[in-house]
């Protein structure tokens, strides 16, 4: 089913109100034998120049791989550019909310607060699957964005599709779905559903899967209308030369993407079958990520006896529904192996 939807009508008044900036590259986009126009340093270092601030060859990359029109992407400086973007552009300060679902990736209420928007919160169910009803029932007529991710952070889940979709049915307000898991699970990503949801949007990495946390680059899918609200309010350059140049390079070589991801998964069940076996493991969260969520006895005392080892994994003891869980990153065989043989030792 298909869903009209006026965007207009969240967008923040100041923001559809305002004229963008308009770079040297936005005014002259055709190729030219002598650029003057933007003050830039002459003297060619491969770098003295700004980068292309749309990033039309990355996208067209990323569209061809993700069979969506570069018109319904834009790329952030990370995810946390791309969730602090559609956060200023549809939420007033004081007045708009948001809603989270807890216990999950922290930075939506951080950007939040932040913007001072108020956050509220649906808490997941005991298996860590969302509450529909309530995520429902919390809308009110200044909920302007409902964030949920899948697989969740920290407890590994995939959402159901089937619960999402029906929120982003019967939610008035933006829904973004985090895929920041989404290549280490079978399930495919929602980027297939956004022709049918104007109100939807997608963020994803390439810090995760493709093992470029150090680039900083963060993909957002969703309407034309949804991305040229976002673009209007991005930093004009906001992708920079060598994050735009390393990304391509390493999406063209899908190959051993593949190869990485496999040898991750590989290690992530083998990790598993260890941990079945550790007594003060009490219970192993299922996971469509690359960690998993470990209940154990006592979280700060087991923490501490790994660090004493030499390794760090996170506790997350204190969130909400995770009491004495760690959450624990698959690593290479080697480190796993380290990780192993300590746990063993405890
Ligand atoms: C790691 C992670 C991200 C990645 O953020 P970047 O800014 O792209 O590095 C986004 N969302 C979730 C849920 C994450 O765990």
């Amino acid at each position: 089913m298909r869903k009209t939807f006026d965007i207009k009508s969240l967008v923040r008044k100041n923001i559809e109100d305002m004229t963008a900036y308009s770079s040297a590259r936005d005014e002259f986009m055709d190729v030219a034998e002598v650029y003057l126009d933007a003050n830039e340093n002459p003297i060619d270092n491969g770098l003295n120049r700004y980068p292309d601030p749309y990033q039309n060859e990355l996208k067209l990359k990323i569209s061809e791989m993700k069979s969506i029109s570069s018109n319904n992407i834009l790329l952030g400086n990370g995810s946390d550019e791309v969730l602090d973007l559609i956060l200023r552009a549809f939420c007033e300060p004081e007045k708009d909310n948001v809603i989270c679902t807890p216990p999950t990736y922290g930075m939506y209420k951080v950007l939040a607060d932040i913007n001072n928007i108020e956050v509220k919160s649906s808490i997941l169910k005991k298996d860590f699957s969302i509450d529909k009803e309530d995520i429902i029932n919390q809308i009110d007529e200044n909920t302007k964005l409902i964030f949920l991710c899948s697989p969740n952070n920290p407890s590994g889940n995939l959402m159901s599709r089937k619960s999402v979709i029906d929120i982003v049915r019967k939610a008035n307000c933006l829904v973004v779905v985090d895929e920041a898991y989404i290549d280490f699970s079978n399930e495919k990503s929602l980027i297939n559903e956004l022709n049918n949801w104007p109100n939807l949007i997608i963020c994803q990495t390439l810090s995760k899967a493709w093992g470029l946390a150090g680039i900083r680059l963060g993909m957002c899918f969703a309407s034309i209308d949804i991305i040229d609200i976002l673009n209007k309010i991005k930093a004009p350059y906001n992708i920079n030369v060598l994050t735009q140049r390393k990304a391509l390079e390493r999406l063209n070589d899908s190959k051993q993407f593949l190869v990485n991801l496999d040898r991750i998964l590989k290690e992530k069940e083998k990790i598993k079958i260890v941990l079945d076996e550790i007594g003060f493991v009490e219970k192993i969260f299922p996971s469509d990520a690359n960690f998993w969520l470990i209940k154990v006895d006592d979280a700060n005392k087991r923490y501490k006896q790994l660090l004493e080892r030499g390794i760090v994994v996170r506790n997350r003891s204190n969130q909400l529904r995770c009491d004495s869980c760690l959450r624990i990153t698959v690593g290479t065989r080697d480190q796993n192996n380290k990780l192993v043989t300590a746990l063993k030792q405890l």
